[in-house]
């Protein structure tokens, strides 16, 4: 089946045609609609998968899923969450993000936090969501460089390593959407 992801960020793409089986043909956002920014202007995951994803399905048909992925803070009251692309500014590096969240971490006692990632998968016309989710503690400095976003300040409860010291195949099993998409692959392995 050919399907498409409303996404260019090629970790993204990686990790997602990895875990699909081999009968699914993965597509990019750009593969099908070229360079465009879908605007995501949405207050919480769920409002922006959908958004990316109908947008995709409004202008070309084919069935598509999108993902929308917060890191949740509890010291910080679920800061970067829903603006997690975005939290050093409107035009800002993951460094600038980490740089964020370290600052304002600076002597937390309390240095929980969780990924979450929704997404939102558009078949035959109708939409479905799914969720998931990784438990985790905010570091003090930056571990790792391999990954994206904030990977590096990251590491998962019941491990030692930060998701930036892990292989991509660790951290996908584990992972947030690594989760989202092992339902989403469930879903679509049983129709
Ligand atoms: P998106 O909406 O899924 O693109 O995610 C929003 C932001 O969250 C990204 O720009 C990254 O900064 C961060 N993010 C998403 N997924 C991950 C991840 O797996 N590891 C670290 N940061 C992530």
């Amino acid at each position: 089946m050919e399907i498409v992801f409303a996404s260019n960020n090629a970790h993204k793409l990686e990790e997602v045609r990895s875990k699909l089986p081999k009968d699914f043909t993965v597509l990019s956002l750009k593969d099908v609609l070229g360079d465009v920014d879908i605007p995501e202007t949405g207050d919480t995951l769920d409002e922006n998968a959908s958004i990316k994803s109908r947008y995709v399905f409004e202008r070309t048909g084919k069935n598509c899923f999108s993902d929308d992925t917060g890191l949740e803070i509890v010291a910080l009251n679920g800061e970067p969450g829903v603006y997690s692309a975005r939290y050093a500014g409107e035009i800002c590096s993951f460094q600038d993000n980490m740089d964020k969240v370290l600052e304002k971490m600076n002597g937390a006692k309390d240095r929980s936090a969780c990924f979450r990632t929704v997404i939102s998968l558009i078949l035959n016309g109708e939409e479905h969501f799914f969720e998931g989710r990784v438990d985790g503690e905010i570091l003090t400095e930056e571990h790792g460089e391999k990954g994206f976003g904030y990977d590096p300040i990251f590491r998962p409860d019941g491990f030692e390593e930060s998701f930036a010291e892990m292989t991509m195949e660790q951290k996908n099993e584990i992972s947030h959407r690594g989760r989202a998409v092992q339902r989403l692959v469930d879903f679509l392995s049983s129709r």
